[in-house]
């Protein structure tokens, strides 16, 4: 036989129930004996336990997923914590990302590049204004974009501006520099022109030191599994 717990409650019948965890409860009338429940659970022995089996193996599974990284954001890297619950997130006072357990690598994955991507709707939106008004240049439409690189790109001179979602694994400092580059260009399609670069170096005088951070970014990006080796994703 296999261990069980008896719970009455106001019912008219007996029955076995295996809960989330792999114990197994009977519920019963007030009234009723407890050989009731013994009879229950051995008429369907066979059943309750290859669920139970099931059940341990879902368990097992959740439990023992580990994660091979932790992921960046704003160029800090952060533990993933798996806690109970109906959500993923990012805590900021914790220091973690939480995570419900036994999410698959490609879930885990999903779940971050979701949570970049609103990132980046909301931080880069608000910064992309604040920006361009410092600036004094205009650009029309603003998204952020599926590719990971290149973190940016500036369609005819500012109708459409795109910020890669990836761009909010690195550090603010990069970010900004990133967006005063698409910005430069509403006023400037080329990178080489001394116009283009002092004008870029106007909002942001390091921009070369600050802008060679891009190989280390895309060599951890590669590291994490962002960018996949043979093209770009
Ligand atoms: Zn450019």
């Amino acid at each position: 036989m296999i261990p069980y717990k008896i719970v009455r409650k106001d019912t008219d019948s007996v029955m076995a129930h295996i809960l989330d965890d792999g114990n197994v409860e009977v519920h019963m009338p007030f009234d009723a004996p407890d050989q009731a429940a013994e009879d229950v659970v051995k008429l369907h022995l066979p059943n309750i336990e290859k669920q139970l089996a099931m059940r341990r193996k879902a368990i097992d599974t959740k439990t023992s997923i580990n994660y091979s990284f932790h992921p960046l954001l704003f160029g800090k890297r952060y533990p993933i914590v798996k806690r109970e619950g109906e959500f993923c997130e990012f805590n900021a006072k914790d220091g973690c990302f939480y995570v419900i357990p036994g999410l698959r690598q490609y879930q885990l994955k999903n779940f971050l590049k979701n949570l970049y991507t609103k990132i980046g709707n909301n931080v880069f939106s608000n910064q992309m204004q604040e920006l361009s008004e410092r600036m004094g240049v205009r650009y029309k439409h603003f998204q952020i974009s599926q590719h990971t690189t290149p973190f940016g790109s500036c369609a005819a001179r500012g109708e459409l501006i795109e910020l890669s979602w990836a761009l909010a694994m690195t550090d603010k400092e990069f970010a900004e520099s990133a967006i005063i580059h698409e910005l430069a260009h509403t006023k400037y399609d080329d990178h080489y022109s001394p116009e283009f670069i002092a004008f870029v170096k106007a909002f942001c005088p390091d921009y070369d030191e600050i802008n060679a951070r891009a190989a280390e970014y895309e060599v951890m990006l590669r590291a994490d599994g962002w960018i996949l080796f043979g093209g770009k994703s």
